[in-house]
């Protein structure tokens, strides 16, 4: 009964085996650490942005839903400086001064279960899927010259790219959700924890006819891509006026230690994606193909907020942001793109980044649970 994902993935040369062993024993302990720290747990975020699509109902009331604010030393908000890069971003970054901004500690709002779905969830789903996500079964000719190999139905290698990270980002989620589950509820105590039938419902073979495996392989593939982007990070943090301010020198000066260690250990994996197979070819083919999927990712993140649960929208801003930042890492660099721009990343960027790697790595690393618990059920 354990959702068979095992074995080479697909558009690279890995395996899962060794994305799990790497995660699990090496990435996720350092990530976690990292996450702990003042610089990495606070994010700005407006939450109060209205939905530019269409008009939405009221929030969705539950109590689950409900995001704690909190504002951290005057001193550090002086501090986090921005440094900006407009041309490069494939997300939007919320004004980092806006009023309705607030800070928000994601240790004390934990991406679980909330109570959020049926026609709400699923109009957010399908939009992405539908509208936004070049989803293959919507395609029905060959889109680009650059063609992968027949594989999926006329679809380029970018835009199936670009779904599968889409997808990923959807079964981590649903992974969370399941791991993290609200399995009772007194008026004195609610108790959270693993829900192995709502982890079956959605990745088990049969019970998703074939699909659930393979959105587990899109999860894998999303690791790849953010990992290859920490990797590539690394000479911008090492820059010494690259600092980590929260207004304490010693501990910024550790946190920085830390994060440079965090991104050797991501250099160190030796099964990497090689983000150069796409994007390439034709330069004005490839120029148009990629602000294709730059102005998707955008409306992506806009979407983000029609979600009506507040904890929801949270998490799903700040891991599109974190991915937005991922992809515009990777593919700042092409030959298409302007000479003058040199990678730079902002705090915001970096905490999105660093904390949405570290949620697929707990998928990875709750996957490994679920596993368990499976066959302990058998
Ligand atoms: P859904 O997960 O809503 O899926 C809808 C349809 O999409 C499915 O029927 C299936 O056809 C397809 N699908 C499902 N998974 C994939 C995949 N990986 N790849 C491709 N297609 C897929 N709920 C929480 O409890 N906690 C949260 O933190 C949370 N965050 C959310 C963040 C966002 C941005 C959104 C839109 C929703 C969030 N939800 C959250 C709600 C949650 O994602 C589900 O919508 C809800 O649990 C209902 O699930 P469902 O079984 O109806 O299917």
């Amino acid at each position: 009964v354990c959702p068979q994902v095992s074995g080479e993935l697909d558009d690279c040369h890995c395996d899962v085996e060794s994305i799990d062993r790497f995660n699990n024993e090496l990435l996720f302990p350092k990530l976690q650490a990292l996450l702990q720290t003042d610089y990495f747990r606070f994010y700005k975020v407006n939450l109060n942005k209205p939905c530019p699509f269409w008009t939405s109902g009221s929030h969705c009331g539950l109590r689950d839903c409900t995001v704690k604010p909190c504002s951290p030393t005057r001193e550090a908000l002086k501090n986090w400086t921005k440094h900006d890069d407009e041309a490069q971003r494939f997300c939007l970054l919320d004004d980092e001064w806006c009023p309705d901004s607030q800070y928000v500690d994601l240790l004390l709002n934990p991406e679980r279960f909330t109570g959020y779905k049926g026609p709400e969830a699923w109009k957010i789903w399908t939009s992405i899927y539908e509208e936004n996500c070049f989803k293959p079964f919507t395609v029905k000719r060959p889109l680009s010259p650059l063609y992968s190999s027949g594989r999926s139905e006329g679809q380029c290698v970018e835009k199936r790219a670009f779904y599968r990270l889409i997808s990923g980002l959807h079964a981590s989620i649903s992974i969370h959700l399941s791991a993290r589950y609200l399995l009772s509820d007194e008026w004195f105590e609610k108790r959270w924890g693993p829900n192995v039938s709502e982890f079956r419902s959605r990745f088990d073979s049969e019970l998703t006819q074939g699909e659930g495996p393979k959105r587990l392989r899109n999860l894998y593939f999303l690791f790849l891509i953010e990992l290859r982007a920490l990797v590539k990070a690394l000479p911008v943090v090492k820059e010494g006026s690259f600092k980590l301010f929260t207004g304490q020198p010693q501990e910024d000066c550790r946190n920085k230690e830390r994060l440079l260690d965090l991104l050797h250990t991501a250099r160190s994996f030796p099964l990497h994606f090689n983000e150069t197979s796409l994007f390439a070819g034709d330069e004005t083919e490839a120029a148009k193909l990629k602000e294709d999927v730059r102005l998707a990712f955008m409306n992506i993140s806009r979407i983000m907020d029609c979600v009506e649960c507040f904890k929801c929208r949270l998490w799903g801003k700040l891991q599109t942001q974190g991915l937005g930042t991922a992809l515009k890492i990777l593919f700042s660099e092409l030959p298409s793109s302007p000479p003058s721009s040199r990678l730079t990343l902002n705090r915001q960027e970096l905490v999105a980044l660093v904390n949405a790697i570290g949620r697929i790595s707990t998928s990875i690393k709750e996957l490994q649970n679920f596993r368990e618990l499976l066959a302990e059920d058998t």
